[in-house]
């Protein structure tokens, strides 16, 4: 297994960095505060290609590596949880479309999704399903020339300017995905605000009533809409967020380590307390294992090895939980400063929360790992 990166990784890795310094981390407290992130922003992602960073290049995409995907989604994280959730979400439904789609919606698609043009969003979750996905109300019913859809999703990121939804629905109580496109008749979309946090995702609740979405959405088979197509998203949807969970841990590394030299109590900074030293220890060390699960997740991916699935929940759980310690850690070196939103570890922490519970919460990831081990699945 190879650790270094290689020399056009290294080099796209400082593209992503000199990207987000600047454009990305000196705006992500205001567009939290917001609970949106700007169009303009939007289309700097398309222009450098940010955006369906996985479609093929013979639809258009960058045809990036899994390890540079990950590399970008750390550092667009860095800067912003929020803007991260964007490309997994995007991402997500493009993988899905180049894994499962028919020769006529990638032709559809994926161009558009490499350019950024169409934005995906992933819909699962209902105000009653969501780590129990097969349990989904929405309803699909055959109408001759079309299917037929109704039901309700909650909580879907960038659900307010997304173009395309992926949408898990029964049909004659199969789960089944649809691609239902946003300005078809009987879509409704209503904005969420108010969560802990990634606050600037632009959350949405997405209504179906009475819509006729073409046969030819339906994506995969009937009844394989959650063992193969939404099982599909989330695994890329996993990687995409423990690599994320990397980026915050590095950001929380960053910040504490700039405060803990700058700020002075008991007539030294407080970098010199060894208990505000083992607060960075503990961070540094367990951001630098992660990053490496997912460097192993990454490349097991690249190399089309059967064990990345199973390599990617490990890296998903081990990094998710451990950004919410570094975020927890963060916040305590900066004493009451981060406790203020004039501090970026108020937000992270905040930020982190939601890591543990998005792609298969702590829980359900502490119930699923073993049974890789135990060759279940
Ligand atoms: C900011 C944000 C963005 C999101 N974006 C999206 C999106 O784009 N698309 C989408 O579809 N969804 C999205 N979600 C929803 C998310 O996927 C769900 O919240 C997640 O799947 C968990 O479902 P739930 O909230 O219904 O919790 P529940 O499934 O009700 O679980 C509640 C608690 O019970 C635990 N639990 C559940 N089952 C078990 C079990 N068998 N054993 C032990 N413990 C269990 C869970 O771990 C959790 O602690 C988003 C959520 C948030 C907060």
């Amino acid at each position: 297994m190879k650790l270094e990166l290689n020399p056009q990784q290294r080099a796209a890795r400082e593209e992503f960095r000199a990207f987000v310094a600047a454009e990305i981390a000196p705006h992500a407290g205001c567009w939290d505060r917001a609970a949106a992130i700007p169009m303009e922003l939007v289309d700097r992602l398309r222009e450098r290609g940010y955006l369906g960073s996985n479609v093929a290049a013979e639809y258009g995409g960058p045809g990036r590596d899994n390890v540079t995907y990950g590399l970008l989604t750390e550092e667009i994280a860095k800067g912003c949880s929020s803007v991260r959730s964007l490309l997994t979400v995007h991402d997500m439904v493009a993988h899905v479309i180049g894994r499962w789609g028919s020769p006529g919606q990638r032709e559809r698609y994926l161009p558009a999704m490499a350019r950024g043009e169409i934005l995906g969003a992933f819909c699962l979750s209902e105000p009653n399903a969501g780590s129990d996905a097969k349990s989904v109300e929405t309803v699909a019913r055959d109408d001759g020339d079309a299917w037929v859809l109704d039901g309700r999703k909650k909580w879907t990121t960038f659900g307010q300017i997304a173009g395309l939804f992926l949408v898990l629905a029964q049909l004659e109580g199969k789960p089944t995905a649809f691609l239902v496109e946003r300005d078809l008749p009987g879509v409704t979309v209503r904005p969420l605000s108010g969560v802990t946090g990634t606050r600037a995702s632009m959350l949405a609740e997405i209504f179906f009533a009475g819509c006729r979405v073409p046969k030819e959405n339906l994506i995969g088979k009937p009844g394989f809409g959650v063992s193969a197509v939404m099982s599909t998203a989330l695994d890329h949807g996993r990687y995409s967020v423990a690599w994320g969970a990397v980026g915050l841990a590095q950001a929380c590394l960053d910040a504490s380590r700039a405060y803990a030299a700058e700020r002075r109590q008991f007539g030294v900074p407080i970098a010199d307390h060894q208990l505000v030293r083992r607060m960075l220890t503990n961070i540094i060390a367990e951001v630098r294992a992660a990053r490496l699960l997912c460097l192993r997740a990454g490349w097991l991916r690249d190399t089309r090895d059967p064990g990345a699935t199973g390599e990617i929940w490990v890296a998903k759980y081990f990094a998710s939980t451990m950004a919410t310690r570094a975020a927890l850690d963060a916040v305590q070196i900066h004493g009451a400063n981060g406790c203020s939103e004039d501090f970026p570890v108020e937000r992270y922490l905040r930020d982190s929360r939601v890591l543990e519970i998005i792609e298969g919460s702590t829980q359900i990831q502490q119930i699923t790992i073993p049974l890789f081990e135990l060759q279940e699945l």
